[in-house]
């Protein structure tokens, strides 16, 4: 599958601040391990920004699994499946596992 560099770009956006889409999202995925699972597993959370007005702010879940911050919200306008997790994976982390 190919990716182009405004995909990634437009992907990587729903990897942080991302708390509410979670809630929505019927399972989500973790770039950096492959795996799987239901939101409501994330236990950690990393809060962002200062809250000031404009600022980026937003939480970011820890992946339940391996703890890095690369979780994708199925919600998310993505095809999030193992092959595209695969994918983002090889540009994001350069393959290793
Ligand atoms: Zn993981």
């Amino acid at each position: 599958m190919l990716v182009n560099a405004a995909e990634l770009h437009s992907i990587h956006r729903f990897c942080s601040g991302h708390r509410e889409l979670l809630q929505r999202s019927s399972h989500a995925g973790c770039v950096s391990c492959g795996e799987t699972f239901s939101p409501s597993e994330i236990r950690e959370w990393i809060v962002e920004g200062d809250g000031s007005p404009g600022g980026s702010r937003g939480e970011t879940a820890k992946c339940p699994k391996c703890g890095t911050a690369a979780v994708l919200p199925s919600a998310a306008p993505i095809a999030l499946s193992p092959a595209m997790l695969d994918t983002l994976q090889r540009y994001w982390f350069g393959g290793k596992r």
